[in-house]
């Protein structure tokens, strides 16, 4: 593998594995109890090391209910968690917005602050979002709701989360699943997702997708044809995440994704901690209400008699107009549901 070669993906590269991480499913258990009892990460033995903890291939809060590994120990597996952490923190948003359940059940929560009263809350099992913004313009504090003809945008500041863990977190999903006679090709991945500081740029690519997966979903792939090199991608919710995983010289080929494929690529330093991100969201909810080009133009135009008639102020008459009589439409419709819930007839308890 060349490093300054151009490698152009080809996304229909067949993957050498595909797995999905049901949030209720039968148990899958990938690798062997041996004996001897092995951990494919520090690569020592039981019982120098112990295996009591469930080692799970993909991350228990991206619902993962169904998938483990059976060679990982526990202090590596600890070491794992870490990553987790910082890849659940980059997923925050998605992670609410997918309704997957993470591994233990119950709601999931995004509360960015603690102290103020914005937050946002999924309840997976009766399909619901909460989003809570509570006094105030949107303009200020960490949750913020826009709403637009089709729907409305969530708009979140995510944890702060180190990009090179999200990196690391990836590689260990392929880690996980690799045959152990492919490790020794890997060795030098095992390293730097140990901790290892071998990576100095550490890179991967996200795409959003059209819909939302209903469970994590993993595809791998080997260095082939169209694939500059081994590579990890995790579907969860609205976000597809790859990486592609770098030669043992730490770097890593330029690619090209084809156009069709609208792709942000994150590099940061290998130290990098990312304390303030903003992600958004659009929800396209059924039956949203719908303000017609007529309305949000007459709505414009009387801003704009108000706002003293000045030029160049157009657009933003227009997009406050938007956001107004869509604010307007549902409020008024909210009342209608109100209205007819208190005249539908009450079962007698
Ligand atoms: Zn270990």
């Amino acid at each position: 593998m060349s490093s300054n070669k151009r490698h152009v993906v080809d996304p229909r590269a067949e993957p050498f594995a595909r797995l999905l991480a049901a949030p209720v499913s039968h148990r899958e258990e990938l690798g062997s109890k041996g004996p001897p009892r092995w951990c494919r990460f520090c690569e020592r033995f039981a019982p120098e090391v112990t295996f009591k903890k469930e080692a799970h291939v993909l991350p228990s809060a991206l619902g993962n209910r169904s998938l483990f590994s059976l060679e990982e120990c526990d202090e590596c597996n600890w070491r794992g968690s870490k990553l987790e952490t910082d890849l659940a923190g980059f997923l925050s948003l998605a992670r609410v917005t997918s309704m997957v359940p993470p591994g233990r059940g119950g709601p999931i929560k995004h509360k960015p602050w603690s102290g103020i009263d914005r937050w946002m809350e999924a309840m997976p099992n009766d399909r619901r979002l909460t989003v809570r913004v509570g006094a105030g313009g949107d303009d200020d504090g960490p949750v913020r709701v826009t709403l637009h003809r089709d729907g409305m945008r969530l708009s979140t500041l995510v944890p702060s989360y180190r990009p090179a863990n999200v990196a690391r977190a990836l590689a260990r999903m392929l880690l996980f699943v690799v045959p152990r006679e492919e490790l020794p090709a890997l060795h030098h991945i095992l390293q730097w997702v140990r901790g290892a500081d071998l990576w100095r740029y550490p890179r991967y690519h996200v795409a959003r997708m059209p819909g939302t997966l209903p469970a994590a979903g993993l595809t791998l792939h080997r260095p082939g044809p169209g694939m500059p090199s081994y590579c990890v991608n995790l579907y969860f919710g609205h976000v597809a995440l790859s990486c592609f995983l770098p030669d043992a010289s730490f770097e890593g080929p330029m690619l090209e994704f084809p156009a069709s494929e609208p792709v942000d690529t994150y590099e940061y330093p290998a130290d990098f901690v990312v304390r303030s991100e903003w992600v958004s969201v659009d929800v396209v909810p059924g039956g949203f209400v719908r303000a017609s080009d007529e309305e949000i133009a007459v709505a414009a135009y009387y801003r704009w008699l108000e706002g003293g008639r000045r030029d160049g102020t157009a657009l933003d008459d227009w997009l406050w107009s938007q956001e107004e009589v869509t604010r307007r439409k549902l409020v008024a419709g909210q009342a209608e549901f109100r209205r007819r819930s208190a005249e539908a007839p009450q079962e007698d308890g």
